[in-house]
């Protein structure tokens, strides 16, 4: 291998392998040839935009280095160990590299494939913890709500409060962690709702997990906007959250199943299906890949993806009907990474701020993972908050009261961030400024 000359000379290629060699863990399956890999040209032009590999500064933690460690694997040429799932979890799956890479190759995709082979991170009791959630909790709305009522519950009667000042540091920082759950979840009064104004188009909207149980408010302020904006919007019941966890953390047949409900629930009569969190838009227009092994889904699947627009992406195409009301407000924004590298939607958010009137100052790295990368904060806590304090730091150089970040996940980390470090800043949700500005 090569180091590019634009990058840092990588400390540990061959060691790393050697010694992921030496600790091989029974439990670990073959790891199957994933073409992706092959399309990697070694030039080293991601290593600088990886996050891990920015911190740790570990070839290993690098797109390069793990395409390195998924293809020798898939050879026969190293076994897959605890030290190599290590090397694969660390990864926070932000899709930085994708951005980055010059060939064109889909880190996210062999990432997943691999994560499929070594199932659920961590040691036996975590990867028992995780694995149940994703399987039986996730795909079941009715579950959901029930364990989102019982923490409700716990914050409301000072359990949690009193948690956080008896329990040791680690785990008190886990629970600073946890958001509030909403005082009501999401219920919209009907499965479809009508447009107000001349209908311009029909939509259906995914209410999603996190934000149908912590940000009620949120999807009713997005709706009351699609509304606005002459669109006719269908909240089909049965559908379920969008298995984007899954996917990330080895758990892919029970994504594969999310989607196919999914697709099942979600009306074929629309013009887009409208997602209000990035993690969930990226992994929706992927179904398409999740389930091309499967003939009875493949082109349903095609279909539906192709039909998926994140919230902002859509507003900005179809063009807000009437001027907002100008908001006098000093904003930063977050791209959140499932919407930058994941969606490429870069461009529009911003047109919408500026169609607002806000003042928007950019920070220094936005499209630079924060660390929140689903439940990566709670299993990766240090490399999640090293990243934190980075972004916090970064927020604060802007000067901005208000970052705006469409995405659940930033949006908790964020509000966590501004908790732990004592920083003054305000997290809102595009659509929330929307809404306020009367778009
Ligand atoms: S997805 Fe993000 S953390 Fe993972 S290798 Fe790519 S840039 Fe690095
Ligand atoms: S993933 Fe892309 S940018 Fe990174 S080393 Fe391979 S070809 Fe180069």
């Amino acid at each position: 291998m090569t180091p590019s000359p634009a990058v840092e000379t990588p400390r540990v290629e061959g060691p790393r392998v050697e010694a992921s060699r030496a600790a091989a863990a029974p439990r670990a399956r073959p790891m199957p040839f994933i073409p992706e890999v092959e399309t990697c040209i070694h030039c080293g032009l991601c290593l600088n935009q990886c996050p891990t590999y920015r911190v740790t500064h570990l070839e290993a933690e690098s797109p390069r280095g793990r395409i390195y460690l998924v293809k020798a694997a898939s050879q026969g040429e190293l076994d897959v160990t605890a030290s190599v799932a290590g090397h694969l979890y660390l990864c926070l799956m932000c899709r930085a590299c994708e951005t980055a890479c010059p060939s064109g190759v889909q880190y996210g995709r062999i990432a997943e494939a691999a994560r499929e082979v070594l199932g659920p991170p961590g040691p036996p009791l975590q990867r028992w913890m995780v694995r149940t959630t994703l399987r039986h909790l996730m795909p079941s709305p009715r579950r959901l709500r029930l364990a989102a009522g019982l923490i409700r519950l716990a914050q409301r009667s000072g359990l949690v409060a009193l948690a956080r000042r008896v329990f040791p540091g680690r785990l008190r920082d886990r629970l600073a962690m946890m958001p509030e759950v909403s005082p009501r979840f999401y219920a919209p009064e009907a499965e479809v709702l009508p447009a107000i104004g001349a209908r311009r188009t029909r939509v259906a909207f995914l209410s999603g997990c996190a934000m149908s149980l912590f940000f009620t408010d949120i999807n009713e302020a997005t709706v009351r906007v699609l509304r606005r904006n002459g669109c006719e919007v269908a909240i089909p019941r049965g559908q379920i959250c969008c298995g984007a966890l899954n996917v990330h953390n080895g758990e892919a047949d029970s994504a594969r199943a999310m989607a196919r409900r999914n697709i099942d629930a979600f009306p074929d009569d629309v013009d887009a299906v409208v997602v209000n969190a990035a993690g969930c838009g990226a992994a929706m227009k992927e179904y398409g890949h999740l389930l091309k092994d499967d003939p009875a889904y493949r082109e349903r699947a095609g279909r539906f993806a192709a039909k998926v627009r994140d919230a902002g992406e859509f507003l900005a195409g179809l063009g807000l009907r009437t001027a907002p009301q100008p908001v006098s407000l000093t904003v930063t924004y977050q791209d959140p990474c499932h919407l930058a590298h994941g969606q490429r939607v870069r461009a529009e958010p911003r047109a919408l701020l500026a169609a607002i009137g806000v003042r928007l100052v950019e920070m220094a790295g936005s499209d630079r993972c924060c660390g929140s990368a689903g439940i990566y904060n709670v299993l990766q806590p240090e490399m999640s908050e090293t990243l934190l304090r980075e972004k916090m730091d970064a927020i604060c150089a802007t000067g901005a009261g208000t970052v705006v970040a469409p995405n659940p996940g930033c949006m908790m980390q964020l509000r966590y961030g501004a908790q732990r470090f004592g920083i003054p800043v305000r997290v809102m949700h595009l659509m929330d400024l929307l809404d306020q500005a009367g778009a």
